[in-house]
């Protein structure tokens, strides 16, 4: 398709969710502007469109929807990080299930070959679970999947690994990382030729343990459920991830402003669905940072391209004026071959404040040298201290269990 004709289906696509949601959803109803000044005339005027926030999805899906609720086939609910709250409800039409489908069987069919066998290690093996959903995206291009689950534990998995042979593993970071190496230790046998990361957050240190481990090629996925799961896939170019642009419409904002960020720099994610019928959302602030990427990538796609997205979820504090993410503990830690994860929590005090790293090791006593050390302590604002804590050996990192939370926020002392 030409791009002037694919730009004109965006807008009108566009232009529908508005309608769409101003005259079928009650929170829409009351946050858009009216009906007669709704329409845009080029998809920059989003602009001046509300955005829609994790805390409106509070008042429940039933101000949300536009559908009647007989049409709705899946309701998902999401625990926000660091609340005790009810969680935030996300829901899908069948349709919109249908859609995801096909996204995962384009985006899986350019780096997965007819025939070839795809280890999925994710959530959601119930129908319409994004596992679920992968694997019949799969299949509608001829691979041949098998649902795994997550990994909690990796010689399990690895197991399986030796058995089934795949050619590609979908998992969570952490966890493939687990499995990578325990692979290699306990099998020496040939791994998949790609793996590809999605759910969390992937160091580039954590990534080329992975590689380092299997000697393949190791891309990355971004997406959510609020996005209906998929939102953007690396190639095999590996010039950062191609936007799912048909389905969704991509913004890099100043969180701040809330002004669009010129191309190129860093900003937070925002999202509007263009193809969602049931539970359409519109400038959903992700509280994700990446930032677009110029130019056009050799594999020949048209669709716009982002660096990967730093997935927030709680992992930034301010401390003494200054920022702490868990990305700059992420790159140091995962660095460390010993260290298979850890968690992060902070107690503040008057005068001085601690960072408290709880790490899982893979059984070395003292695997923290003093360069992971001193690296640490480099990242750590002015009158932040540290301290480490090794876990007992049958404790269960956060990272096999799920997705890895951000800083735990201590009472004060
Ligand atoms: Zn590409």
């Amino acid at each position: 398709m030409p791009v002037a004709e694919l730009l004109r289906n965006r807008l009108d696509r566009l232009n529908d969710t508005l309608r769409n949601a101003k005259e079928n959803s009650r929170f829409y109803a009351r946050h858009l502007p009216e009906l007669n000044t709704l329409r845009l005339e080029s998809v920059n005027e989003i602009e001046r469109i509300p955005f829609t926030e994790e805390k409106h999805l509070g008042s429940g899906i039933e101000d949300f929807i536009c559908v009647p609720p007989g049409k709705i086939s899946r309701i998902v609910s999401l625990f926000t990080s660091g609340s005790t709250g009810s969680p935030k409800r996300i829901c899908f039409t069948g349709d919109d299930l249908e859609n995801t489908a096909d996204y995962f069987s384009f985006g899986m069919s350019q780096i997965v070959a007819h025939g070839e066998r795809v280890l999925i290690c994710l959530p959601g093996k119930s129908e319409y679970g994004v596992s679920h959903l992968l694997s019949l995206g799969i299949k509608k291009f001829g691979g041949s999947p098998e649902i795994y689950g997550i990994i909690s534990d990796p010689s399990h998995a690895a197991g399986r690994v030796n058995e089934f042979r795949p050619d590609c593993i979908v998992g969570m970071p952490v966890q493939v990382m687990a499995l990578a190496e325990c692979h290699r230790r306990e099998y020496q046998g040939r791994g998949p030729s790609t793996v590809l990361l999605t759910a969390d957050n992937a160091a580039e240190s954590l990534k080329l343990r992975i590689r380092n481990a299997w000697d393949c090629l190791v891309l990355n996925h971004y997406g959510s459920t609020e996005m209906g799961y998929g939102g953007a896939l690396e190639c095999n170019f590996q010039n950062g991830l191609h936007l799912r642009d048909m389905d969704l419409c991509f913004e890099i904002i100043d969180p701040y402003s809330g002004k669009n960020m010129p191309l190129g720099e860093e900003g937070e994610v925002v999202f509007t669905t263009l193809t969602r019928l049931g539970m359409p959302l519109i400038r959903y602030r992700t509280g994700d940072f990446a930032h677009l990427l110029p130019g056009p990538c050799g594999c020949g796609q048209t669709l716009n391209r982002v660096s990967l997205p730093w997935r927030n979820n709680g992992g930034t504090v301010f401390l003494n004026d200054r920022l702490l993410t868990m990305r700059e503990l992420d790159e140091i830690l995962f660095s460390n071959r010993h260290v298979m994860d850890y968690s992060a929590s902070i107690r503040r005090g008057e005068y001085e404040s601690i960072v408290k790293l709880k790490i899982w090791a893979d059984g070395e006593a003292d695997c923290l040298d003093s360069g992971t050390r001193k690296a640490i302590a480099s990242v750590l604002p002015y009158g932040v201290s540290v301290c480490f804590e090794m876990a007992e050996p049958d404790d269960i990192s956060p990272g096999l269990r799920g997705k890895r939370l951000g800083f735990v926020h201590e009472p004060r002392f």
